[in-house]
């Protein structure tokens, strides 16, 4: 493999824009359906991978830095037209479903985009469903891909992802996990736009130990669980039901 090349590393988590994972969800606006994959000639960065027809990921941002990874027709994510990693392709999406076009890419080295992305992932499965737990009914669940979002005053732009539980009748609560690229290893965590948590992962607080299954675990459960009560108090409030009256196992 080339030498400039790098292999995602999983130690370093979401600190690496190049940790890459398939992505798990279609495009919102799904033109890019219509561009077919692209093959180089490249060994492809996606661990595991063997093939050798891959490009480079595509992404250069304002200063000229480039993301240096490759990726195999499998392995690449196309936006605008265009190779990327994974990663690099939900940003390139979502400020172009913004209207931003391609400019202004975030810096190669700011985690915002890539942080919210990660351990939006990582917690997607458990947050659906302690969500449905804290609001009972027949609800939909709804998964938004990466979002870009300015914030006053100062135009400073913030990384989101959402889950938002709907009915029929309208949406029922909305959950928020946001990285702004001015503080990007804050991790906050909101629901119908009150902020709940703020949180840096334990990879970043702590280089040495904070990588470890269970740490990184612990701390998923966090961000789930400063959700989950929120989004519980949300449906009391609303309904004005006390959950522990009607739960069977608080029940006697
Ligand atoms: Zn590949
Ligand atoms: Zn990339």
């Amino acid at each position: 493999m080339a030498p400039w090349l790098r292999r995602p590393n999983q130690d370093t988590l979401a600190d690496d824009l190049s940790v890459c994972d398939p992505d798990p969800y279609p495009a919102d606006g799904g033109s890019d359906h219509a561009w077919l994959p692209i093959s180089g000639d490249l060994p492809c960065s996606r661990a595991g991978c063997s093939r050798v027809n891959a490009v480079v990921c595509a992404y250069v941002d304002r200063r000229g830095s480039t993301c240096d990874t490759a990726w195999c027709p499998d392995d690449q994510l196309i936006a605008d037209g265009r190779p990327y990693c994974v990663r690099h392709g939900r940003v390139v999406r979502a400020l172009h479903i913004e209207g931003l076009g391609p400019d202004p890419l975030p810096d190669i080295d700011n985690r915002a985009a890539s942080l919210v992305d990660f351990v939006a992932d990582a917690v997607s499965t458990s947050m659906g469903t302690a969500l449905h737990g804290a609001w009972p009914g027949d609800l939909g669940l709804g998964v938004h891909p990466l979002a870009v979002q300015h914030t006053a005053p100062h135009r400073r732009r913030m990384w989101t992802r959402k889950w938002k539980l709907h009915s029929h009748t309208g949406n029922a609560v909305a959950v928020v996990l946001a990285v702004a690229e001015d503080r990007d290893h804050v991790l906050m965590v909101a629901v119908d736009s009150r902020t709940v948590a703020e949180l840096v992962p334990p990879w970043i607080s702590h280089r040495a130990t904070g990588g470890k299954a269970a740490v990184r675990q612990a701390f998923y459960n966090d961000v789930v669980e400063a959700a989950r009560r929120r989004v519980e108090q949300a449906y009391e409030q609303s309904t004005a039901v006390t959950l522990r009256d009607v739960r069977p196992e608080a029940a006697g």
